[in-house]
This record gives structure tokens, sequence and C-alpha cells, in this order.
């Protein structure tokens, strides 16, 4: 239960006076939240200092000032395009305020003639007269002090003003209860922090710029703060999850041998010792919570079929879950030829898959005749009931939601999870989305695999390309087309893909397809089926070809503005050509002009094929929030942290957090019951309830 002293900040902004159902709702967009905490946590990150007051005479041009001075006339407009002119003078000077937009019942009640008052915005020299067109703040004399400081800049929305935003904020800090302090006191003065409140006063209330750097000690309190919380709530439900016994899980080996002869090839000793780690995990009777990671084309799905057959041998079911139904198909079909001649029962579910063959599959996995299920990730969310399910993997995880995630603990399943990522995360993306979870590698790839000869050019040599791309789909190679991002909308993505496709289509004929997203699903899947065949040689795709599809015999790939992409997306883009033994093929396409960091991110994409290389090189050029469009993708983003900046401070909450967990994991200590706090502050109590019960 919410501690009763943080209540004021969980109320609605609605209930704050002055905001109201209308601006709540933009606010709670602009926060990400519609609570008075949301409020807090969402700092300015500019200012502009109104403290410079000369007298109006002395006063610098193009710079903001306050001023004080007397209302000695007001200039009423002839016509309704000339401005609202009002005239103020001090001892020096006089000063005339411009008005293009007004009302004039406002100007009139907030400067009455002959009243003392203060005004704040940048002064112009027009005609030799000192003029403020439009000021930004307008006030008695006794609000001179109000106005006269440095105002904090928001990040907003339409609709939403930064008077609003900090009248809000305000409010926010004036709601924050006394609470005791939950950082360990000796690393507090060690990094010289605030206190939490004070930090958060400091930041809404910044005296210079240097406040509210992300290297401010108000800034680096606050991120620890929410980093701990972050690391604490990991290793909560990590051991939440260890405390639960799972089953013990060893199959004979029986169908894993089979399966073995059947595949065509040696596992690598990569994939060899990921199985190692992983049946491991399975035989003890702890819960496997297990991450494995492997760069594109490491063979992961070979390693989660073979943990999945381990479970089916002990007499259990086992499901994989994947982000897309062309996915789901591509594994179904995968695994089945693999197990076609084991009488093993592997079935498809997906939102697709409806009616009498839907309840048939829900009837066969109830009481167990289905051994493994692949589907998307409806499988957990709808009323699907297995008889006993006993590993649940989770493929290309990066584009799941945390929720979807818990999701399946929430259904009760104590069962095996493993977590495959294709993509190679930075470790402090591992830590604060998973926080000190065990992780297996794949960090070889199978022999055989030739470099792809990657090349960056620009768009003006398109008919060079498509020259060549027609020798190598005549010497009988396939190949994908990948269309520009178009940021504005995914309409225009789509123009200009299917206007390619049409240009395409003038060369290629009837061997070229088009998928793209607004397409159904069933016309999806017949045009990925029609490539993989071979009856299509070319596939003119928008944004992404769907991450993880497996068409061997493409090697070569056109990326049209290239620039746009993520490099980690261009790295999984190109992970698509290597799945043959022949040697990829791969353009990268860039539009003009190319800034300078434009042309080495490319340059990196042309000189190394390494992905852990790409995504640290990702990291440091675009910053944590998007490399792999986290923010997207159901890493844990965070309010106030920020990667790579508080990476130090992200790897001491790590081993704060197991610390706490290993001297007071009930959270019954001073600190511990201080921290409980922290939890409900940053919303991360949902393990803690459960777990400090149990
Ligand atoms: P990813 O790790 O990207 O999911 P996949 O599991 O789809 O990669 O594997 C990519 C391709 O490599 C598949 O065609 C798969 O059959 C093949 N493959 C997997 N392991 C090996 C291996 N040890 N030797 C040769 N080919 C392999
Ligand atoms: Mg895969």
């Amino acid at each position: 239960m919410r501690p009763e002293i943080l209540y004021p900040l969980f109320r609605g902004i609605e209930n704050i006076s002055g905001v109201g159902p209308r601006y709540a709702k933009l606010l709670t967009s602009l926060y990400g939240g519609g609570k008075v905490v949301d409020a807090l946590f969402h700092l300015p990150y500019n200012i502009v200092d109104r403290r410079y007051s000369p007298l109006i005479a002395d006063a610098r041009t193009g710079v903001v000032c306050t001023v004080r001075g007397k209302v000695v006339e007001h200039i009423a407009p002839k016509t309704k395009k000339q401005p609202y002119k009002v005239v103020i003078e001090d001892q020096t000077e006089q000063l005339v305020l411009y008005f293009f937009k007004y009302y004039l019942s406002t100007i009139e009640k907030n400067l009455p003639v002959g009243e003392e008052v203060v005004v704040s915005g940048k002064i112009e020299l027009f005609n030799g007269m000192r003029q403020m067109i439009h000021p930004d703040y307008i006030g008695r004399i006794s609000d001179f002090e109000k106005i006269a400081k440095v105002e904090p800049i928001y990040p907003l929305t339409a609709g939403i003003s930064n008077k609003m935003a900090e009248k809000v904020a305000k409010y926010a800090l004036s709601q924050i209860p006394k609470m005791p302090e939950w950082q360990d006191e000796n690393f507090k003065k060690q990094q010289n922090f605030p206190d939490f409140a004070d930090a958060l006063k400091r930041l809404h209330n910044p005296q210079n710029i240097k406040d509210i750097d992300t290297n401010s000690i108000y800034c680096r309190r606050v991120a620890y703060d929410e980093l701990l919380a972050n690391q604490l709530a990991l290793a909560i439900s990590r051991e939440k999850i260890k405390r639960q016994k799972g089953k013990s899980i060893c199959g004979d080996g029986k169908l894993r041998k089979q399966i073995l002869q059947d595949l065509g090839f040696e596992l690598t000793d990569a994939q060899k010792k990921a199985l190692e780690e992983i049946y491991a995990d399975q035989k003890a009777d702890f819960r496997m919570l297990r991450l494995l990671q492997g760069d594109v084309g490491s063979g992961k799905t070979v390693v989660a079929l073979l943990a999945m057959l381990n479970t089916v041998e002990a007499g259990f079911q086992a499901a994989i879950m994947v982000p897309t139904e062309i996915l789901a198909e591509q594994h179904f079909e995968t695994m089945r030829k693999i197990c076609e001649k084991s009488n093993i029962c592997i079935e498809l579910l997906t939102g697709r898959i409806k009616g009498k063959k839907r309840e048939e599959i829900l009837q066969k996995l109830k009481n167990g005749t289905i051994n493994i299920l692949i589907g998307t990730h409806a499988l957990f969310v709808d009323n699907v009931e297995f008889h006993n399910l006993a590993l649940a993997v989770i493929d290309e995880q990066h584009r799941f939601g945390v929720q979807q995630r818990l999701a399946l603990s929430a259904k009760g399943y104590r069962c095996d999870i493993l977590v495959m990522t294709a993509t190679p995360i930075p470790r402090t993306l591992v830590l604060t989305s998973y926080g000190d979870m065990e992780y297996s590698q794949i960090a070889e790839l199978p022999k055989g695999r030739k470099p792809v000869d990657t090349r960056v050019m620009p768009d003006t040599k398109i008919d060079e390309i498509i020259a060549g791309l027609q020798r190598k789909l005549d010497g009988g190679a396939q190949g994908y087309w990948v269309c520009p991002l178009v940021e504005e909308s995914e309409k225009s993505d789509l123009a200009a893909a299917t206007a390619r496709f049409e240009m395409l289509q003038k060369f290629f004929g009837d061997k070229v397809g088009l998928v793209h997203g607004k397409m159904k699903d069933a016309q999806k899947n017949e045009i990925m089926q029609e490539f993989k065949s071979g009856k299509l040689k070319l596939l003119v795709s928008t944004t992404v070809i769907e991450v993880g599809v497996n068409v061997p015999n493409a090697t070569v790939m056109v990326v049209e503005r290239a620039e746009r992409f993520g490099l980690a997306q261009l790295h999984q883009l190109r992970g698509r050509i290597k799945r043959s033994s022949e040697p990829g093929f791969c353009v990268l396409l860039y539009g003009r002009p190319l800034s300078q960091v434009a042309q080495s991110r490319l340059e990196i994409m042309r000189k190394t094929e390494d992905g852990f290389v790409i995504a640290e090189e990702d990291l440091k050029l675009r910053g944590g929030g998007e490399i792999l469009g986290v923010r997207q993708s159901g890493f844990e983003s965070f309010k106030v942290a920020e990667m790579p900046t508080h990476t130090d401070l992200l790897l001491t909450a790590s081993k704060d957090a197991k610390l706490i967990m290993r001297t007071d994991n009930n959270l019954h200590s001073p600190r511990g019951e201080a921290l409980r706090n922290l939890l409900y502050l940053f919303e991360k109590d949902a393990d803690l309830k459960t777990y400090t019960a149990g």
C-alpha cells in the first residue's frame, strides 16, 4: 500500500486550481502521466534570466530585461491591423509596449494609466524610440521579485504555456512531504548530493544554466534516485522469481539427438556453450530467467528450439513468443520442418487464427496435446491456457514492452523464461531493463559466413545501382530494397515506397514485390511466401523488413536514405543478407546534403560488421535514449536519468541494489523503510507488495 504521506503527490493534476480537465489532458500527455508527481519530474531544459533590470535608458537592446515604469499613455490603433500601444516611463526615458494580439480589457486591467508597473521582455530601438513587443511578463510593482528572476523553460506541448508548466511544477514542489533520507549517508556526502526535495526545488528554480545541467549535483541526485528505484525494483522482482520453486527439467535427450542429426550443420561452440548454460538452469529447481544475446544470424532459433525440446522430453509444454505474425509463421515453418521426423506437436497461434481452428488449438493446448506453441504476444494476453507450460521463450525481445514481459508472470505461469535478443545491447541497457540478469552470449557466427560488401553512395547513382542489381538478380540472387523512412507520416512512407516499387517494376516486371506495414497480414504473408519460394526476386519494403526474416538466398540489399536509419537498425537490416555461404552485397544510399555525423555513421557501417562495435558507436553518436529506437521499444526509459551521461550512477545503483537485497531484503531497516517511499515515488512498487508479503 502506498504510504499516506505520498497521497498528495499522487492526486490527479486536474485537481490543481487553474488546471481543470482540458489542460490536465494536455499536461498528461506532456508528462507521460496525469499525477502531481509527474509534474515533479518534468524538468526545465533551459532558463531565461530576467534578473537584468536596468533603467530604461540604460537597457541593452536585444537581451531580456525587466524594467519598472509608470504608465503614461494608451494609444489605441486607428485600424485593426495596427498595434495597440502603451507608453511607460521611468526617470530616464519612455518605453513603448506594442500589442498586436490583445484583449482590450486585459490591457486596461494590467496597465492602467498612472500605475507603477513591471514588464519583462526584449527592448529594441525603432526610429530612436525604445520599444518592447508583447512583453513576456506584465505585473504591478509588487510583482517585481516574482518576475525579475531566472525563469525555468519547460518542454511544452501545443496549448500549454510555460507559465502553466511552471505553475504546476511549483504546486508539485509544495506537495513533497517530509521524508526520511533513503540514500546511504556516506555516499550522499561523497557525491555532494543535496536532499531529494532540495534537489528538485533547485531544478525547478534554477539560479543559472549549470543547475539544470545533467551533470549538476541536483540532476545527479534525482537521477540516482530514479536509477536506484529502477535497480531495486528489478532486484526485487528477480528475488521474487528466484524464491519460487521451479520445475527441474531434464529431458532424456532423445528428441534432441534426432534433431541435431537432421539439422544438416554442426552447432557452433558458442551455441553449445549457451545451451549448456540454459540446460543447467532448466535442471536447477529455481526458475530460470536468462537473456540470450546473439548478433543477427548467430543462430538463436536453434538454441531456443533445443531448449524447448528438452522441456518436451521431460513431459512439459514450451512456448515461443515473437513480435510479429510473419516471424511467428517463419518460426513455425522452420521448426516444423526441423522436427518433421519426430512426432511432437507444434502449433501456431496468432491473432489471425480464428474461429474453429483457434478453439481447436486452445483445446489441444489445454489438454496437453500440443508440445510447442509458437505465437505472437496475443498468445499471452488472451485467455490461453496451457496444460503444463514449463518454458517460455521470448524472441527479439527489444520489440516487446515491459508489460508484455510481465504478463507472463501475471498469469501465474511459474515457467522458465528465456529472453532472446538479436541486437547486441550495451551493458548499460541490459542493466536498466533487466537488472543484473544472467545472460548467455553467442559471440560467433556459424562457419562459412562471408562478410558483406557494403558500399555507401549518393542516391544520384540510382541508375547505376539498378543496373548492378539486374546483373545480380540475373545471376540467381535475391534482394531487398528498403525504402526511406520519412518521418512525418506513415502515409508518405508508403507513397515513397509505392513510387519506388512502380519504378522498379519497369526494370524487373513481375519479379518485384512490395510489402508494407499497412498491408493486411494475409497479403503480407503471401508476398513473403512468394519471395521465399523464389518467385519474387526483389522485395521492396517500407521502413523495416521484419526483424528476423530468414531467406538465405537473399544476398543483396539496397537501403535508400540510409542516413535516416539508426545504426543498430541498419545492422539488423544488413543481417538479412548474411544468411548464406554466398557473400552479401549491401548498398547504403544517402541523400544530400549529408551531415558530418551522418557521414561518420555510414562510414562505421561500411567498415565493420561487429554488432557490438556498431551498438556502442550508435550509443556514442546518438545518446542512450535513441539507440535501437529505445523509446518505442520496451527498454526502460527514464524521466530524469540519461544514458550514457549517468552510466557511473547506474553501475553504482546496481551494486547498491544488490547490497540492499543482501542485507535488508524485506526493506525493514530504517533505510529500507525509507526506500519504500522511493519505490512508490518512481512507481516501481509493482512487485513490492507481493514480494515483501511472501
Ligand atoms: P538469429 O540469431 O538472427 O535469430 P537464426 O536463428 O535465424 O539467427 O539463424 C540464421 C541462419 O543460420 C538460419 O538459416 C539457421 O538455420 C542457420 N544456422 C544456425 N546455426 C547454424 C550453425 N551452427 N551452422 C550453420 N548454420 C546455422
Ligand atoms: Mg531470430
